[in-house]
Order: C-alpha cells, then structure tokens, then sequence
C-alpha cells in the first residue's frame, strides 16, 4: 500500500558552513526524496531552543540549541514514500562514528554535535517540525 509522506530536513550550520548543502541535497534526491519547499534561514537562540524543546532536559540541551542558531542553516520538506523512516536511514546514526557506510552522517558528519543533518523522528513530530519552519 502507499503511504506517502513528507519530513523535515534541516542542513545544520557545520555542513552549510562546509558548503555541503548541494551535496546533500543530492543525497535526498538521489534516494528518491523530492524537495517540496527549502529556505536558508538563521535562528536565534530562542527559536533553536523551541524547536529543540524535547531535549530540554538533557545536559547537551544548552549547547545544542546555541550550535544549531550559530549559523544558516537549510530547512526542507521532503516527501517519499516513508519519508520520515528513509530520511533517517539514510541520515545513519546520531554519532558519524557509529553511522553505516553510506549514510549521510558517516560521509559529512564531525562528531555527535556537529553531525550534518536533522531528521524527524516520527509522522506526528514531522508534521509539528514542518508546521515550526513553513506554517505561513
Ligand atoms: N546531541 C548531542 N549530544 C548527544 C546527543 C545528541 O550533541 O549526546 C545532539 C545531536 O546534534 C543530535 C541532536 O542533539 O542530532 C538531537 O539528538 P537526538 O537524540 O534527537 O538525535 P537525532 O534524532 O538527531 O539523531
Ligand atoms: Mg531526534
């Protein structure tokens, strides 16, 4: 049965700042990802700390959100089939370390923090992420 769907995608500021986003936004299309809508856009700190509300608890939360709003980044829409399960295989692991050979993360990601690229993690999450970036 088909199931199509849409994710959201961000190109967080380490790879931006590489000049990686044609690159990965290769990846995407490559695997079948069609781009709906994109936009460059730099979050202040307060935004990054909305957006990353789930981790407010955890001891990295400060840091995330302070990386995520230190430069542009590249916030998509992607739809596939399964979009939210494919994106994340093929984003790979949160650390690039522990990342499969052909993942996003194993090939651009620098360390758990700076890995590259966010992914939703599920169709209720995906549909709140895309509603943050592109409710106009
Ligand atoms: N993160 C971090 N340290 C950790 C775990 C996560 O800096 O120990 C960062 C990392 O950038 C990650 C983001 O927090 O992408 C969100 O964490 P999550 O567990 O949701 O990982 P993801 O869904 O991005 O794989
Ligand atoms: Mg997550």
């Amino acid at each position: 049965m088909s199931n199509l769907e849409q994710t959201l995608s961000i190109i967080k500021p380490d790879a931006v700042e590489r000049n990686l986003s044609e690159e990965i936004k290769q990846e995407f299309k490559n695997k079948g990802f069609i781009i709906l809508k994109e936009k460059k856009i730099k979050l202040e700190k307060d935004e990054a700390e909305k957006f990353y509300q789930v981790h407010q608890t955890k001891p990295f939360y400060n840091d995330l959100c302070s990386y995520l709003s230190s430069g542009p980044i590249i916030v998509m829409i992607l739809e596939k089939e399964n979009a939210v399960l494919e994106n994340r295989k093929l984003m790979g692991a949160t650390d690039p370390e522990k990342a499969e050979e052909g993942t996003i993360r194993k090939k651009f990601g620098i360390s758990i923090d700076k890995n590259s690229v966010h992914g939703s993690d599920s169709q209720d999450n995906a549909k709140i992420e895309i509603d943050f970036f592109f409710k106009d």
